[in-house]
């Protein structure tokens, strides 16, 4: 990630005009694309600045905090995160530098699987009111309209997944996916995820061991999972791999770990919600 790419994925973060940018104090610094957007949505209507660590196309697993991360980080007034099992690297530095206080994981139970729960909407919606709540505490403002078009949005979201879901017939409902997490999803949308590539979300670009990937084979063929999905931005190879040997087409990609640059389809995670359902769909539904 470029120096540029980074100076221009902070200044699409902040909430304000460009012009004097240099003296603003960034007061709310997220992990990554996702929960800043939902900080951007609480904070609506106020100039207080945010932004995102990791930049949009950056991936959250074993992500480690640049010189200018811990720079943002050491101003900022609250840290904002999904969990610590998602974002360790968030949770060493803020024990680091004593400043456990300030950051607020919006998930903050321990988690099965490295779950990617900013993609189930009934989390986002708790998470959504922890966020509201911290901010609150912390002495942000924030507003109780704003939390309630959220909210809506999020049910609006949740319909139209499951809209997109349902022609789809109970055989054609599962799939293979890149690295665990998606299983929470997959229930809250009457999906199966059938194995993942990958042991870890942590271990994203690692290859998975020998044994592993016989006994995936062995499942898609025996279950009949006919989907393989991969990350976009993420090396396919394995993904490709496994889908040549069990004969099915190649993998689809999705991308549930950032949002998309400002402008592209799936800036928002509204947008990304309703994008990676229809993609899913399209690959699940058998002719
Ligand atoms: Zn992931």
């Amino acid at each position: 990630m470029g120096t540029l790419h980074r100076f221009f994925g902070l200044l699409l973060g902040l909430s304000l005009p460009l012009v004097g940018w240099a003296s603003i104090e960034v007061e709310l610094v997220s992990s990554f694309t996702i929960p800043n957007e939902w900080v951007g949505k609480l904070t609506a209507g106020t100039p207080i600045p945010h932004l995102a660590l990791i930049p949009s196309g950056g991936e959250l697993h074993g992500y480690t905090i640049s010189a200018s991360d811990a720079r943002a980080l050491a101003k900022a007034k609250v840290i904002v995160g999904i969990n610590p099992q998602l974002e360790p690297w968030l949770a060493d530095w803020a024990k680091a530098n004593q400043r456990e206080k300030d950051l607020l994981w919006l998930s903050p139970a321990p988690l099965p699987s490295g779950s990617h729960l900013w993609i189930v909407p009934a989390e986002v919606k708790t998470m959504m009111r922890r966020l509201k709540k911290g901010l609150d505490a912390a002495g942000i403002e924030t507003s109780e309209g704003n939390l309630v078009q959220a909210l809506k949005e999020i049910e609006s979201v949740e319909k139209d997944v499951w809209d997109t879901f349902a022609p789809l017939l109970p055989h054609e409902r599962q799939f293979v996916t890149q690295h665990p997490g998606l299983e929470k999803y997959a229930e809250a949308f009457g999906l199966k995820v059938a194995g993942s590539i990958l042991e870890s979300a942590s271990a994203e670009s690692a290859d998975p061991s020998a044994r592993h990937y016989a006994e995936l084979l062995k499942s898609i063929r025996t279950q009949k999972v006919r989907v393989i999905l991969c990350d976009e931005g993420q090396n396919p190879a394995a993904a490709q791999q496994l889908g040549k040997d069990a004969s099915l087409p190649p993998p689809t990609a999705l991308t549930f770990e950032y949002l998309q640059k400002r402008g592209t389809p799936g800036d928002t995670w509204a947008s990304m919600m309703r994008l990676n359902a229809r993609k899913l769909a399209e690959a699940l539904k058998q002719p």
